[in-house]
């Protein structure tokens, strides 16, 4: 198991830079970017509208490890009721805050401040903290918990993925719901494994890298742990913290312990063909936030084959 510095996590968030358009644009990773934003607004759109067909027109959301706040127009565009935001890193969230009041007065300077949700902003290691205790209403219970991008930061030991689900899920109304993105461990095992001879236990393509930690053990043959299983990954040559493989099976098997059943997960293609069958916006969606890439036809396939699925089993679940 490792040992994770909470500090790090945040410090490496909170040194982030807040990059304007015009550099956005330039980065390698635009359309990549673009494109899993347009999924989480996919994901939001669709639990928010299955919340509405069940009687609840008005959300109460909690935002998980929300960060700079790079969801809050899509609960406004959801037209929520309440938002509770939560992320480790002070200065992330501190933007966030400021990119909601930017919101809220250009709603009152439109006399409609009234449409927008009310909002409060919790800095906490949601992996050790009990959230519940910080909530400004004791007794708020949420119709839904979006975690985004951020679950896989706790499973670095089993008390940290089990305080954070329990954050997720014990102030969640009956049939409310729990939604998330998360890395593909299956996948970045399957890469790590393949890697070839001379860069063992490190994969990489022509955007992004991860790097199994325990290299003697992969080469030992041995299946990645439980909790703990940290690897480090860079993305446009940005390291980042250290990250930990989430086995699926493993996460629902600690969901259930909250009475959570799973609707579904998809792998992002996949999720990709289902929200555009599903939705008559997401295709104009996908255009208005340039989530495609134009395929660069001169450059390689850069694509690891998936393989046998079936490589990527953990140790039996002897959960305390
Ligand atoms: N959810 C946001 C989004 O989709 O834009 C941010 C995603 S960012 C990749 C991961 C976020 O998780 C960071 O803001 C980081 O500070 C936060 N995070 C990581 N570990 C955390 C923890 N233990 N408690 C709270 N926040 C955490």
């Amino acid at each position: 198991m490792a040992a994770v510095d909470p500090d790090h996590v945040a410090q490496h968030y909170n040194a982030v830079p807040e990059k304007g358009v015009a550099e956005r644009v330039k980065s390698r990773i635009f359309y990549l970017r673009n494109f899993n934003n347009w999924t989480k607004s996919m994901l939001i759109g669709e639990f928010l509208q299955k919340l509405e067909h069940n009687g609840i027109r008005h959300a109460t959301v909690l935002d998980l490890c929300c960060g700079k706040g790079g969801d809050l127009l899509k609960w406004k565009i959801g037209r929520i009721e309440r938002l509770v935001c939560a992320d480790i890193a002070e200065v992330s969230l501190a933007q966030c805050e400021d990119r909601y009041r930017e919101m809220l007065d250009r709603a009152k300077q439109e006399r409609r401040q009234n449409d927008l949700f009310t909002a409060e902003f919790i800095s906490a290691d949601c992996s050790k903290k009990r959230l519940r205790e910080a909530y400004e209403q004791k007794d708020i219970r949420f119709d839904l918990c979006s975690c985004q991008f951020s679950l896989h930061y706790s499973f670095a030991s089993e008390q940290q993925a089990r305080r954070m689900l329990q954050n997720a899920c014990e102030s969640l109304k009956p049939g409310g719901y729990f939604i998330g993105t998360l890395p593909d461990a299956a996948r970045i095992f399957h890469c790590i494994k393949n890697a070839p001879a001379d860069s063992a236990g490190k994969y990489a393509n022509s955007v992004c890298s991860v790097e199994y930690e325990d290299k003697e053990g992969l080469s030992r043959g041995e299946q990645p742990p439980l909790f703990g299983a940290a690897f480090h990954f860079t993305l446009d040559e940005v390291v980042n913290c250290p990250e930990f493989l989430v086995h699926f099976p493993l996460l629902e098997k600690l969901l259930e312990e909250w009475n959570m059943e799973l609707v579904y997960k998809m792998r992002f293609p996949e999720a990709f063909d289902k929200f555009l069958k599903d939705s008559k916006e997401g295709r104009g969606l996908l255009g208005r936030m340039q989530a495609l890439e134009p395929y660069p036809a001169e450059e390689e396939e850069d694509v690891t084959p998936m393989g046998d699925k079936s490589e990527y089993k953990t140790a039996e679940y002897n959960l305390s």
